[in-house]
């Protein structure tokens, strides 16, 4: 059996009048990528940014690994890695200074290099945040979620914007830290990235939970219920035939 490390019970949060978040619950398991799906204005963010103790919910009980939000915030803070936007880095310091200056604000030593490496940015370490493609700066910020050899990562919407081989480097990143041990949290739209990378997924609507499961098991059932779609798959999409014209490797140079 997994362990269970969120749990999220009846969770509501106001704006004001408004109710954007209506009562959810969820777990999320020790080791797997969860995947919060839903349009925009679902309601996403905000529970994210509940978990992560950045935003006060209005209701309900949250656990991260043990620990009671409401209680031990500063607690959960030390195992968790939140993913910054590019704004948010001091704009004067290289990559690899900043990741010096997060190596300090959380009292870790990191060889800046090596995990750099793991994000293929060696080449890029002398740069600064703005001189970086898109794809970039979202490794680079993966990266930095790291620093602090979180139990879970959040990353909130990663590849919007990017690139199909920038989308796809990230996906692989993913995997990696998932793969060594840490539990990845991940909210996007992109059905196909949810497929591809998620062990399990919530649908949210307009601030509820509509659907929970693997994505195999939530096809399965659709399937079972009768659906068919209306025109035979095709082998291959669009997508596929760019990436196989312009490779996989990437182009941010
Ligand atoms: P998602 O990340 O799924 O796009 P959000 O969690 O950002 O959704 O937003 C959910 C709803 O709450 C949206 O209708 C949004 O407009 C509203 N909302 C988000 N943040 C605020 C805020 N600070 N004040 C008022 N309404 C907000
Ligand atoms: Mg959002």
């Amino acid at each position: 059996m997994a362990n269970t490390i969120i749990s999220v019970r009846n969770l509501v949060k106001n704006y004001g009048s408004f109710q954007a978040v209506k009562g959810i619950s969820f777990e999320v398991n020790e080791g797997e990528i969860f995947g919060l799906l839903g349009p925009n204005g679902a309601g996403k963010s905000t529970t994210l940014e509940i978990i992560e103790t950045l935003r006060i919910k209005t209701g309900g009980e949250v656990m991260v690994d043990g620990l009671n939000l409401d209680k031990e915030p500063n607690e959960i803070k030390k195992i968790i890695g939140v993913q910054l936007q590019a704004s948010g880095y001091y704009p004067g310091l290289n990559l690899v200074q900043l990741i010096q200056l997060f190596c300090g604000l959380y009292n870790r030593h990191v060889n800046a290099m090596e995990l750099l490496e793991m994000v293929n940015l060696k080449e890029k370490a002398k740069s600064k945040v703005k001189e970086l493609s898109g794809g970039q700066k979202q490794r680079f910020s993966v990266a930095i979620t790291l620093i602090n050899q979180p139990r879970i990562i959040f990353l909130d919407e990663p590849t919007t914007g990017l690139d199909p081989q920038a989308r796809r480097s990230l996906w692989e990143l993913i995997k990696q830290i998932r793969e060594r041990g840490t539990t990845v949290i991940i909210t996007t739209h992109y059905m196909d990235e949810a497929e591809y990378l998620c062990d399990r997924v919530a649908i949210i609507d307009a601030g509820k939970i509509i659907a929970l499961d693997s994505p195999d098991k939530l096809i399965d059932d659709l399937i079972a219920k009768g659906f068919e779609r209306r025109r035979e798959m095709k082998l291959a999409n669009l997508e596929d035939v760019f990436i196989n014209l312009t490779g996989h490797s990437l182009r941010e140079e």
